[in-house]
């Protein structure tokens, strides 16, 4: 699972996240909603590493993502810790990201193979076993710039997969999205969180999302969590005025 503690992270004067405490349970499903500039995608770039915390912990499972044990003290992370902390989450993220220059197929194999070692016959087996999950077992072939949006996203999705990653990551994954593909790739994502075991935490502004894949919908404001809840109870029965005035906004 995941783990806050007090985490204060400022850029300059602009303090992002104020003492921010919150868990996220091993194989449970976590939205994130909130204004714009709450302070959600710093919070998935901190999990990734791409920033660091001016104070608190994160914690990835037993380990904190800035100090490491050694001959019995806790000493500054070192990239060897940190690249084995990466490499237990996968991350999808708005705007697909996938090589361009490579096929699908290959998209999905080229981390197992260069990152985990995997023999390229075993990668090349799952990666076609993830797109049939994925539903574009027939585009193993093509390139990306052959696809359309919500197939290239189903393929980002593949691609994370193939990681076996313990924390999946999802940055507005269907905001790049025209709203007629929006529905394939929440397919997708209902289906690894029903078939897999994986702890997802999402940011999102699309509400069906956050309905449809998540159990746990936490509602932020200037880097603090103002209301959190089952999604039933965050969209149909708010308590706090920021959340009722925030989903007006976006429903
Ligand atoms: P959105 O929904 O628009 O993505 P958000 O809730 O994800 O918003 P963040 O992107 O986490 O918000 O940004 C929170 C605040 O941190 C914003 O005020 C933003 O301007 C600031 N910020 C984020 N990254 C940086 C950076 N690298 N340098 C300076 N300020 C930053």
């Amino acid at each position: 699972g995941i783990r806050f503690e007090k985490v204060v992270k400022r850029f300059g004067d602009n303090v992002v996240l104020r003492e921010l405490d919150f868990a996220v349970a091993p194989g449970e499903r976590v939205t994130l909603i909130g204004p714009s500039g709450s302070g959600k995608t710093t919070i998935l770039r901190l999990l990734m590493t791409l920033e660091r915390v001016d104070d608190g912990v994160i914690w990835l499972g037993g380990d904190s993502l800035s100090h490491m044990e050694r001959g019995g003290r806790l000493v500054p992370a070192d990239e060897k810790h940190l690249r084995r902390l990466r490499s237990e989450i996968g991350m999808v993220f708005q705007q697909f990201n996938l090589f361009p220059n490579m096929s699908v197929l290959r998209n999905v194999t080229e981390a197992p193979v260069h990152v985990l070692k995997v023999p390229k016959s075993e990668a090349a087996e799952r990666a076609g076993e993830l797109l049939e999950m994925v539903g574009l077992a027939d585009k193993a072939d093509a390139h990306p710039s052959q696809l359309s949006g919500g197939q290239q996203q189903r393929v980002a999705i593949a691609r994370a997969l193939a990681m076996r990653p313990k924390v999946l990551l999802l940055d507005e994954v269907t905001s790049a999205l025209d709203p007629e593909l929006v529905g394939e790739v929440l397919d997708v994502l209902r289906q690894v969180a029903e078939t897999t075991d994986i702890t997802m935490l999402c940011v999102t502004h699309e509400m069906r999302f956050a309905r449809d894949v998540s159990n746990r919908v936490l509602v932020f404001d200037k880097g603090q969590i103002v209301e959190e809840g089952s999604p039933e109870k965050i969209f149909t029965d708010p308590d706090h005025p920021r959340t009722q005035e925030f989903l007006r906004a976006v429903i």
